[in-house]
């Protein structure tokens, strides 16, 4: 198994880190119930996806 040579330095680690976080999740409002939603996605709320309500069976 490959070994490392040399400890990676704190600022090495921190500086590819600094390149990771997450970024805030896009949210939009549904237009029927007005609730936050995830772009393109079905509401949780109501179930309508553009103008349609979805139904299970
Ligand atoms: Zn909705």
């Amino acid at each position: 198994m490959a070994v490392p040579k040399k400890r990676r330095s704190y600022t090495r680690n921190h500086k590819r880190k600094s390149h990771q976080a997450l970024k805030q999740q896009d949210v939009s409002t549904c237009p029927g119930c007005g609730n936050p939603r995830l772009p393109h996605t079905l509401c949780a709320t109501c179930g309508t996806y553009k103008g349609v309500t979805w139904k299970s069976a």
